[in-house]
C-alpha cells in the first residue's frame, strides 16, 4: 500500500479544511469500503483526515415529523433505532439487507453513500476501466457483465451502484446535508449520485472537501406501509442482483401515493417514476404493479450476461409492491 499520511479532526470545519487544502486527501470514517480500495491500489490518498470521532452520529426527530440521522452513526445503530424503525420501515430492512453484522457494525451512513461500484474489473488495475482511469476503456462492456447496468448506463461505463440503504434513501426523497469550503448545503437525493456517461470516475456530485454532515428523511406518513426486497445469488454478505424499495399509500383498495426505487440496475439507485405515474389512482392489485413493472423496465437495455435481470426486476417490483400495498384495505 502506498504510505499516507494520517490525522484525526475532532471538529468538522478542521477536516473540511483538510481535505480540501490538499487535491488528493481524503476522509475516512469506518474505511470498510475505502482501505479494501487502497489495499488494492485503486484509490491512492496522500492523506487520510479520520472522521469517525466527530460529534455527528446522532439521530433526532425533526420539527415537522421528519428523521435527521447523522453521517458517523453507524448503519447498525440506524437501522435498529426506534424513529427509523417505526417511520421508515423500508430503511430498516435496507440496511439490515446489507453486508453483515460485523460491517454494519462499522460502516457510517456517510460512508455508505459514498460506497463505490463493486465491478471487478474497477477494484483490479491490470484491467481497462474508465471509472479508475479515465479514458482506458470499460472492460466490462465486451467482458463478463452479469451484475452490470440495465438502466441508465453508458458505453463508457455500465457499473452499478452497491448500495442498500441508498435504495431506501432515494424512494424516500432525502435531503444529503453537506458542510464544505464554502458553507454548508442541501443536496436532494436524486441530484447526489451520477450516471455514468461520459465522466464515470465521479459517483456523487460532492466538492472536493465537501464532508456530509447528515442525511434527513422527510415527514412521509405512508411510509409505514413500505418493503425492500433485494434479490442475490445467497442469503447474505452478497450485493443485490435486482434490489426494490416500495412505499405505497393505500386506501379503498386503490393506490393514492407511490414511492419505487430500483438496486442493482443502474450506476445510481434507480427512480422508477414511470412507475409511480402508472401506480398513482390506480387499483392497488397485481395487474396495476405488473404494469408499473413495466414501466420502469421499458427503457431497459441488457449486454450479454445480464438479460435475466430484466426479467427479474419486474418480477421483484410485483413482490415489493403486493409486500407493502398488501390487500389494499
Ligand atoms: Fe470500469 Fe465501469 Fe467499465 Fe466496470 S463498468 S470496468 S467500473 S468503466
Amino acid at each position: 500500500m502506498k504510505p499516507f499520511v494520517y490525522s484525526r479532526a475532532t471538529e468538522a470545519a478542521a477536516a473540511v479544511r483538510q481535505v480540501s487544502n490538499e487535491r488528493s486527501a481524503k476522509f475516512i470514517a469506518g474505511g470498510t469500503n475505502l482501505l479494501d480500495l487502497m489495499k488494492s491500489g485503486v484509490e491512492l490518498p496522500d492523506r487520510l483526515v479520520d472522521i469517525a470521532r466527530l460529534p455527528l452520529a446522532e439521530i433526532t426527530a425533526l420539527p415537522q415529523g421528519g428523521v435527521r440521522i447523522g453521517a458517523m452513526a453507524r448503519n447498525s445503530t440506524a437501522a435498529n433505532h426506534p424513529l427509523v424503525r417505526e417511520r421508515y420501515p423500508v430503511l430498516t430492512q435496507a440496511f439490515l439487507a446489507g453486508a453483515t453484522g460485523q460491517i454494519r457494525n462499522m460502516a457510517s451512513v456517510g460512508g455508505n453513500l459514498m460506497q463505490r461500484t463493486r465491478c471487478p474489473y474497477f477494484y483490479d488495475p491490470a484491467m481497462r476501466c474508465n471509472k479508475r482511469e479515465p479514458g482506458s476503456g470499460c472492460s466490462a462492456v465486451e467482458g463478463f457483465n452479469r451484475i452490470h447496468a440495465v438502466l441508465g448506463a453508458s458505453e463508457q461505463c455500465i457499473a452499478v451502484h452497491p448500495s442498500d440503504m441508498c435504495v431506501a434513501l432515494a424512494a424516500l426523497d432525502a435531503v444529503v446535508r453537506v458542510q464544505g469550503p464554502e458553507g454548508e448545503r442541501e443536496i436532494p437525493f436524486d441530484d447526489f449520485h451520477r450516471l455514468p456517461g461520459d465522466t464515470p470516475q465521479q459517483d456523487t456530485n460532492l466538492r472536493h472537501g465537501e464532508l456530509i454532515t447528515a442525511v434527513d428523511l422527510p415527514a412521509l406518513p405512508f411510509a409505514k406501509r413500505s418493503h425492500y426486497l433485494k434479490v442475490r445469488d445467497r442469503a447474505s454478505y452478497e450485493f443485490a442482483l435486482v434490489s426494490v424499495a416500495a412505499v405505497l399509500d393505500v386506501s379503498g383498495g386503490r393506490v393514492r401515493d407511490a414511492r419505487v426505487a430500483l438496486g442493482g440496475v443502474a450506476h445510481k439507485p434507480w427512480r422508477a417514476r414511470e412507475a409511480e405515474k402508472i401506480l398513482t389512482g390506480a387499483r392497488a392489485n397485481e395487474e396495476t404493479y405488473r404494469k408499473a413493472a413495466e414501466a420502469a423496465l421499458s427503457g431497459a437495455r441488457a449486454y450479454k450476461h445480464n438479460t435475466f435481470k430484466i426479467e427479474l426486476a419486474k418480477r421483484a417490483i410485483v413482490r415489493a409492491l403486493s409486500t407493502a400495498g398488501g390487500s389494499g384495505a
